[in-house]
């Protein structure tokens, strides 16, 4: 795991999976993205989150956001659906890479042309942690650092799966706040 002194925890895919990064499963090998997409769609996994509920946003010693990943991946693979998010959020606020640099395969029709960021949970249950809001907030701004992500924030369209297609995802609780989102990414510059 990478920690960054402001608190950042990233986990590269290989530390927490066997599979290839981006790897496209039955369709293929994984494909680069373009740099500077300006998109970015927010999920909420419906999976279930390790650690006490009641410690969420913290570092529980009982969290394991690795296995939260595998669990996901492992759905979304018997779904033919890998590479899946672009990133994972656990409810500590521990980023886990997944497609990374790679198209995912989240939203249909922008896969290639966004980044989907998914928040390890269910949000029309729970409500996603500060962690969580100001961990995706971060990614977005190491994404614009890196070029991954068009670097002038006014620039990137923050958006819910359910702005694309007929969903409730990423869940009611999730959905309505993704603007705190931007304003966390516009402070953290
Ligand atoms: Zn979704």
């Amino acid at each position: 795991m990478i920690e960054l002194p402001n608190g950042y925890c990233f986990v590269n895919h290989a530390d927490w999976s066997k599979r290839q990064l981006g790897g496209r499963g039955s369709r293929g090998g994984p494909v680069l993205q373009k740099k500077g997409v300006t998109d970015v769609f927010f999920h909420h996994s419906v999976t279930s989150v390790s650690g006490d509920p009641a410690l969420a946003g913290t570092r529980d010693p009982s969290d394991d956001p690795c296995k939260d990943a595998r669990l996901i991946e492992d759905i979304l693979a018997s779904r033919g659906l890998l590479p899946g998010y672009s990133y994972l959020i656990h409810p500590s606020g521990v980023v886990l890479e997944c497609a990374g640099d790679y198209i995912g395969a989240h939203t249909e029709n922008h896969n290639s042309s966004s980044k989907g960021i998914c928040l390890i949970g269910n949000y029309d249950i729970q409500q996603p942690t500060l962690a969580q809001l100001v961990a995706a907030a971060r990614t977005i701004n190491l994404m614009r650092a890196g070029g991954q992500l068009a670097g002038d924030l006014s620039k990137i369209k923050l958006m819910g799966h359910r702005d694309s297609k007929s969903t409730a995802c990423p869940g009611a609780n999730f959905y309505p706040i993704i603007g705190f989102i931007r304003k966390f990414a516009a402070d953290n510059n």
